[in-house]
Formats: C-alpha cells, sequence, structure tokens
C-alpha cells in the first residue's frame, strides 16, 4: 500500500493527450467487504428467504461489486465530458460505493458546468436502464440472478435522483448553479 491509503493505480487514456490516474483507495476494498457481509448475512435472507448460503454470497458480492463500479463510471462521467469541453482531469479515487476526482479549478463557463454536472447523475440512470434491461432479459425463476441485475439497478436509479436534488454540494446543486449563473450572467 502507498503512504495515501492506494492500493492499486492505474493510468486510463482519455483522447490523444489526457491521461487520468485512477486509485483504488483501501476504504474502497473495506467497503466492498463491509457491503458484501451485511447483505449477505442480513438483508438477503431476511428479505429473499430460502436460497442456499452460497448464494446469497455470490449475490451480495456481485451487488457490492456494481454499486462500487457505478462509483467509478459516475466520476468517469464527468470526466469524460469535462475533458471533452477543454478541462482537465487529474485523478480519480475509488473510495468504495463513491469516487472523488481532482479536476483543473478555475472558471468554466456556465453551460460546460452544466454538463459537466449533469453527467454524474445521468451515468447511474444509464447504468440503471441497462441493469432493469438484463434484468427483463433474466429467466423469472432465478431469483437470485434477478436480485443481482434488480438491486443494483434500483439503488443506481435512487442514486441518480437523490443527487439530482438541487442541494449543494449534490450534482443537482451545481446544475441549478449553472442555470442560474447562464440565465442572470452571474
Ligand atoms: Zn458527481
Amino acid at each position: 500500500m502507498k503512504g495515501d491509503g492506494v492500493v492499486w493505480r492505474c493510468w486510463l487514456r482519455l483522447g490523444a493527450d489526457h491521461r487520468i490516474e485512477l486509485n483504488l483507495h483501501v476504504l474502497g476494498i473495506l467497503t466492498l467487504l463491509g457491503v458484501t457481509w451485511l447483505l449477505a448475512l442480513g438483508f438477503l435472507p431476511q428479505v429473499f428467504p430460502g436460497w442456499p448460503a452460497g448464494a446469497y454470497w455470490l449475490v451480495a458480492c456481485s451487488v457490492a461489486l456494481t454499486d462500487s463500479l457505478a462509483g467509478l463510471v459516475h466520476e468517469l462521467g464527468h470526466a469524460v465530458v469535462a475533458v471533452a469541453r477543454g478541462r482537465r482531469v487529474y485523478r480519480i479515487t475509488l473510495y468504495g460505493l463513491a469516487a472523488a476526482a481532482r479536476r483543473s479549478s478555475g472558471p468554466a463557463r456556465p453551460r460546460d458546468q452544466f454538463a459537466i454536472a449533469l453527467a454524474g447523475p445521468v451515468s447511474h440512470l444509464t447504468m440503471a436502464c441497462a441493469l432493469l434491461c438484463a434484468w427483463q432479459l433474466l429467466p423469472i425463476d432465478n431469483e437470485p440472478l434477478r436480485v443481482a441485475a434488480g438491486f443494483p439497478a434500483v439503488s443506481n436509479f435512487v442514486a441518480g435522483l437523490l443527487n439530482l436534488l438541487p442541494i449543494s454540494p449534490l450534482d443537482g446543486g451545481r446544475v441549478t448553479r449553472a442555470i442560474v449563473a447562464g440565465v442572470f450572467r452571474v
């Protein structure tokens, strides 16, 4: 482990001359283990009784991984739009269900702020739609498999909607600020 709590690091190339440092923080691993444990021993057996024990662990692990991936996809959504609009993104660190990015500061045009902020919740809603499509294609008599897709579909949908609330520091607050700045030219 590196001194800053990062257990794994790689670089992602975006476009010809833009590299983003991707970090997995030790908290990300601990959150993954904690969420898997809570789901496998607590939530899933209570809500969906009668599965084989191994199925609870497999589904719990799959849900925890998918929701952690959603946190990364959320930040990557911001990053792709930011880079497309000429901003720099230096680093994305995954802390478990949430990720954080270090982007170039400095003033951005309201329409850029609007697009960059909106990309986060839209990423969650896109993941929710993809998982919902997968859920509909899965065999109706295989409850564990359907929960493995349906649970993160719901959590991504809720995360997308919550993120759209016009409250700072949520993305919805940034979207609202960008709209106000664009309309009133402040
Ligand atoms: Zn965001």
